[in-house]
């Protein structure tokens, strides 16, 4: 599909449900996937996402709904005529099969000529760092090791498009952290159309092209990293990615609300009415300590609680004076040794309205 132009999704999803009895797993997912592009699926556990990775690579038929892939309509193809190559947490590799062997078996199964295998198992192997370990067994590599013949394996046949469940969550966090960009520059050099499941928002943020972040069966949002953290379009988003202050208030006016005594500014309309109840996120790091004099809107005396060294910033809570606004900051190490900040002192700070999101009440709970 190398021709398809960048404007035509690689796999459309168009209405795709599936039930377990009476339990709806997917509700009417509607997703397109760009060629080359690196999407996943974040949620907490029970959300969907593996049910929908399964739908797409067809080891689960939904209920209802259409995947098209290539242009092609595979709604109905059985697993073994789809083009994808999956990657499971648990490495999944044949113990009895050396490291070759493993790599090799697709293409075997294929019946690819001896001497076409063996050229291609050992490109594989370079691809993934691993060219000294193919007459070993899977039981004498790391985990780390394992998952990247996994993804070896995967990715023999060339196919047009790369399925990873949840392919780092069994090792150990350095492995993972490397792993993370070791897949996600494969996947770059290949501009291989790449679909993980994470549970893990760091992975999701520091690898993804896009992001899925699904609740209960349904697509809370889509966006690329930046649009996830930074302009979380659900209070169900804002609070599953990143932390974040939950304040409850009430609109005063369209463009301000009242929050526990503070008045606080946000730039842009609510469509609410006037006196509706509203939840305004603010993300800790986003509280302005420096060069407070630029900051015009949303300024507030506070207090500062208990300050909690977290290793790259100090963490504390605020209290703004005269009113009952208690709210979580981060400050940068920096910005407390050149302010001199200390627990119990009484400073300014601003909140940037364009920083604020806001939402109607009441909320919806993380699944
Ligand atoms: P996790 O991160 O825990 O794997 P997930 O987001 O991948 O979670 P899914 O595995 O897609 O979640 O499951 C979604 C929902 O569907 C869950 O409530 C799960 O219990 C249910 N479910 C999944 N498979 C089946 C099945 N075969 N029969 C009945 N219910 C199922």
């Amino acid at each position: 599909m190398d021709s398809t132009p960048a404007t035509v999704p690689y796999l459309r999803i168009r209405n795709l449900s599936k039930k377990f009895g009476a339990f709806t797993a997917l509700d009417a997912v509607d997703l397109d996937v760009m060629p080359g592009e690196f999407v996943s699926f974040l949620g907490p556990s029970g959300c969907g996402k593996t049910t929908l990775l399964r739908a797409i690579s067809g080891l689960d038929v939904q209920t209802t709904g259409s995947i098209h892939q290539g242009g092609l309509d595979i709604s109905t193809l059985p697993v073994a005529k789809r083009d994808f190559g999956i990657v499971f947490q648990s490495y999944a590799l044949f113990p009895n099969l050396t490291i070759k062997d493993n790599v090799a078996y697709g293409l075997v199964s294929a019946g690819t000529p001896r001497i076409a295998i063996d050229k291609r198992v050992k490109e594989l192997l370079e691809l993934v760092g691993l060219p000294e370990q193919a007459g070993k067994y899977p039981a004498q590599l790391s985990g780390g090791q394992q998952q990247r013949v996994a993804l070896a394996r995967a990715l023999a046949l060339s196919p047009g498009l790369l399925l990873l469940d949840e392919p780092l969550s069994a090792l150990d966090a350095r492995v993972r952290a490397r792993l993370r960009g070791e897949i996600r520059d494969l996947q770059q050099r290949l501009k291989l159309t790449t679909i993980m499941v994470t549970h893990d928002q760091e992975e999701a943020l520091t690898m993804s092209d896009r992001i899925v972040v699904m609740s209960h069966g349904r697509i809370e949002q889509v966006g690329t990293p930046d649009e996830i953290y930074g302009r979380p379009a659900t209070a169900f988003v804002a609070d599953f990615v990143g932390k974040m202050n939950f304040l409850e208030g009430r609109l005063v006016t369209s463009k301000r609300a009242d929050v526990s005594g503070a008045v606080l500014d946000f730039g842009e309309e609510v469509p609410l009415a006037e006196g509706a109840a509203v939840t305004v996120c603010l993300r800790p790091e986003d509280v302005v300590v420096r060069d407070i004099g630029e900051h015009a809107d949303n300024r507030l005396s506070v207090q500062v609680g208990v300050m909690e060294f977290i290793g790259n910033h100090f963490a504390t809570t605020l209290h703004a004076s005269g009113t009952n606004l208690n709210f979580s900051a981060d400050f940068s190490i920096n910005a407390v040794r050149d302010l001199g900040i200390s627990s119990g002192a009484t400073i300014e700070v601003a909140l940037p309205p364009q920083r604020l999101r806001v939402f109607a009440q009441p909320r919806s709970a993380p699944a």
